[in-house]
């Protein structure tokens, strides 16, 4: 697959679809990180002297309303402050404004056009990959470069629909996503050991089917453990419940017996107990220590480890320790660690623990969408 180092930007009009979708509260960036993230595939297209054209989206656009909480103006401020350069923002999406400040550009200017997904009033242009606008978008550049990883696993006019029509390639961000996760998934280092946690069971059906068979070991805690126990015919209270898929459960467990490991202890709303000794009026909201020692002797003999969902209800402090145990013995191993999903990465990072990871993949979706081996149309576009 063609990277950003793979062409010569010189004198090129250089369209780089980034990931701007920051939180934005009030007017203010409320966390910069992923405009931080893009810099480096900016700053080498702009020592390559291209003419920089960037596109994001910001949050979603479903009435005229949505334009002014989502417009991408502070966005272009704050990267201005961390480019230490002019960035000329643009609040259209097409039309002269837009050609003629592209046309405008010296080499080496940078120029952020408004939210693509303004374009999804009135009929979701963007969001649907309307073909004109992808036509449209692409002409407004010589290259084409997908450097936003968090969207890949959508199929919009910005990567799918401008991707088709240009030379295209991929940013450093998602070429170091790529680097991380796909050989970790397709040809880890053994023991393959995969962390799995979070809400629900239906979440994560598809990572599980595709990790149950390429795993040494799956360790699930969190909310879906309760269904994978009541499968296994323990007594859960009232604790997150998946009840559509016992079945799906009592399958995996089945098949793969020897693979799946389960929690033993829990911490509950009322105690710390065995895991038989959960009462119907209770709900377990962390794993026990005693499930924290069991997860550390299949961990500590890991190559591989890949972590998804918090195994306990971490934003409240009296659920953490699950979490944070889970964080304490990642940092004592050398392995492969790779964190991925939305929470479990905020709650790595939350916790300190970020510089104990190989890699955190930033992308929610298409991070989740990689890890049940599916084929992100952002990406694949491109090859
Ligand atoms: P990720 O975003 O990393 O993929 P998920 O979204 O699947 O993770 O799951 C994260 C959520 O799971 C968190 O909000 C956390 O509070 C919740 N959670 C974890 N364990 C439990 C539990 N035992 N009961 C209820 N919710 C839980
Ligand atoms: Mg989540």
């Amino acid at each position: 697959m063609k990277t950003i180092r793979d062409f010569d930007l010189n004198n090129k009009k250089v369209i780089i679809r980034v990931d701007f979708n920051v939180p934005i509260k009030d007017g203010v960036i409320t966390d910069d990180t992923r405009i931080k993230e893009s810099l480096k595939t900016i700053n080498y297209a702009i020592s390559n002297n291209a003419k920089v054209i960037l596109m994001s989206h910001l949050g979603r656009i479903k009435e005229e309303g949505d334009k002014v909480k989502n417009t991408l103006k502070p966005v272009s401020v704050r990267l201005s402050e961390l480019l230490d350069k002019e960035v000329k923002f643009i609040p259209a999406t097409r039309g002269s404004e837009l050609e003629d400040a592209i046309n405008n550009l010296n080499n080496g200017d940078v120029l952020l056009m408004e939210n693509t997904r303004f374009e999804d009033l009135p009929d979701k242009k963007e969001s649907k990959n309307d073909p004109e606008l992808g036509k449209y978008w692409a002409s407004l550049g010589d290259i084409y470069i997908n450097d936003a990883f968090g969207t890949a696993h959508r199929a919009h006019a910005s990567n799918v629909g401008i991707a088709s029509n240009l030379e295209s390639g991929i940013g450093f961000l998602i070429e170091k996503e790529l680097e991380n996760l796909l050989p970790a998934i397709n040809d880890p280092k053994r023991p393959f050991t995969v962390i799995l946690g979070g809400a629900k069971v239906s979440d994560k059906i598809g990572v599980i089917e595709n990790l149950v068979i390429k795993a040494d070991y799956i360790l699930i805690g969190g909310g879906m453990a309760f269904t994978f126990l009541k499968a296994s015919g323990v007594e859960i209270g009232n604790s997150l419940l998946d009840e559509e898929n016992v079945e799906f459960c009592k399958k995996i467990l089945k098949e793969h017996k020897d693979k799946i490991i389960l929690p033993i202890d829990v911490v509950t709303d009322l105690k710390e107990c065995f895991i038989t000794d959960i009462t119907k009026e209770e709900k377990g909201l962390d794993i026990g220590p005693k499930t924290v020692k069991l997860f550390k002797q299949y961990l500590d003999n890991s190559k591989t480890i890949i972590w998804n969902g918090p195994v306990g209800m971490f934003e409240e402090e009296k659920y953490s320790n699950g979490t944070k145990g889970i964080c304490e013995i990642l940092k004592n191993i050398d392995a492969v660690k790779i964190a991925g999903g939305g929470d479990t990465a905020s709650a790595v990072k939350n916790f300190g623990y970020e510089p104990a990871f190989t890699h955190i993949s930033t992308g929610g979706g298409a991070s989740l969408e990689l890890l049940e081996g599916k084929v992100l149309p952002g990406i694949d576009i491109i090859k």
